[in-house]
């Protein structure tokens, strides 16, 4: 299959998503978090470790920087995944929030410094939805008692993110410029392609 008839079944498929995401029932999401229960308990486990890595997508990052007065580059970095182009570029896909010491560089003492303006895969933590079904990742604030109240906020937040991931998805994709695949190269540029298209940077994470 050439890659623009592949394109355009992958679009077919995201809008067909998001018409599924669309018609979630935030109720249904909201009994199902009622009854395997949460409650944070600030150990801050998901902001650290190996695993913490926020994908962060250009509104949100614009909220980030909003709210703090930072620059772009001190919020987010391109992640290590990509390819070469035959120029020696590296492409990749999307943003992930800025690590420091092995935590996410917001994560201090406890807290969280931008949690009015974190990310929604922050503020839905532990939950995701995988085709529509809710999901759970590894957290110890699972199982406890949640108050109904709670409980509807966060399916409803659950709900907005999987239609926002993939109205983003949708947006990168109809944006996305195929390249030359190419060798590693040393040139320390690299292209973020994002639902805004492509940011070109200049980083030390590829060379
Ligand atoms: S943005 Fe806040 S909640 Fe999200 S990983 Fe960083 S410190 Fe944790």
């Amino acid at each position: 299959m050439r890659r623009k008839d592949s394109t355009e079944v992958l679009l077919a498929k995201l809008r067909d998503d998001l018409r599924a995401a669309r018609g979630l029932s935030t109720e249904r999401l909201a009994a199902q978090i009622q009854e395997i229960g949460f409650q944070c308990l600030r150990c801050g486990d998901c902001c650290t470790g190996e695993d913490n890595s926020v994908v962060v997508f250009p509104f949100e990052i614009r909220r980030i920087l909003g709210a703090t007065a930072m620059d772009w580059s001190d919020v987010v970095e391109p992640p290590q995944e990509g390819e070469w182009d035959s120029e020696g570029i590296f492409h990749t896909l999307e943003w992930r929030l800025k690590r420091e010491d092995g935590s996410c560089k917001f994560y201090a003492k406890c807290n969280c410094k931008i949690y009015g303006s974190r990310p929604l895969l922050c503020s839905t933590y532990p939950f995701y939805l995988d085709s529509g079904a809710l999901r759970c990742s590894e957290c110890r604030g699972l199982g406890r008692k949640i108050r109904p109240g709670e409980a509807w906020k966060i399916a409803a937040l659950l709900k907005r993110r999987c239609i926002i991931e993939i109205r983003e998805a949708i947006a990168l994709l109809e944006r996305y410029e195929d390249f030359e695949r190419g060798r590693p190269g040393k040139r320390g540029l690299c292209v973020v392609h994002d639902s805004e298209g492509e940011h070109r940077v200049i980083t030390e994470l590829h060379s």
